[in-house]
């Protein structure tokens, strides 16, 4: 199986309720040889519009932030824990989680990134089982052979100039590591 088979199934897929709401589902997308694969929330409007990850406000900042680093956004890879949009941008249920979880996997084990850099607390309890952004930020975790930096949702940051700052350092840090080698 490869990264096309894993949009072909996302795009039909009706394992969870959001299958019935959604106008199209999300698939990551990006460059499948990216050292970095970020992982939001869920799509947005947006998103749910286009069928495609991070094209709304909350994206133009994280897009802005990877080219103030040298970083296009093509040559990254980009994905949400689930893939369909939740009704009035709800945060995604556990069940809608664990439902979708297996695309996520298999987008991971595929590009078999050098770091997953891990979007808000929502992604973050999704995938490392703990929230706190604000504690764990700016740093390495590592997981189950994984390694992991997680810095705030893009979204978070828009009316909020001190939490932008931290975002763009993070953002910064980040290319760092992965331009090491
Ligand atoms: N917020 C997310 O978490 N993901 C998107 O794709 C867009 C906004
Ligand atoms: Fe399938 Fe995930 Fe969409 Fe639910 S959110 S329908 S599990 S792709």
């Amino acid at each position: 199986m490869g990264l096309e088979d894993v949009r072909k199934a996302v795009i039909v897929c009706t394992k969870c309720g959001l299958c019935k709401t959604r106008t199209n589902a999300v698939p990551g997308k990006g460059n499948p040889n990216s050292k970095v694969v970020f992982v939001g929330e869920a799509p947005g409007r947006m998103e749910d519009e286009r069928g495609e990850p991070f094209v709304g406000a909350a994206g133009k900042r994280l897009t802005d932030a990877l080219a103030r680093n040298g970083i296009s956004r093509d040559s990254v890879y980009i994905t949400n824990v689930v893939k369909c949009r939740p009704p009035d941008n709800r945060v995604p249920t556990e069940e809608e989680r664990s439902m979708c979880r297996n695309y996520l996997e298999a987008e991971l084990d595929l590009i078999k990134p050098e770091v997953v850099c891990i979007l808000g607390n929502t992604a973050s309890s999704s995938v490392l089982g703990r929230g706190e952004i604000t504690k764990n930020r700016g740093k390495i975790i590592e997981k189950d052979g994984r390694k992991y930096f997680l810095t705030f949702h893009p979204a978070a940051i828009i009316y909020n100039r001190e939490l932008a700052s931290v975002f763009d350092d993070d953002i910064a840090t980040l290319a760092k590591i992965i331009k090491k080698d």
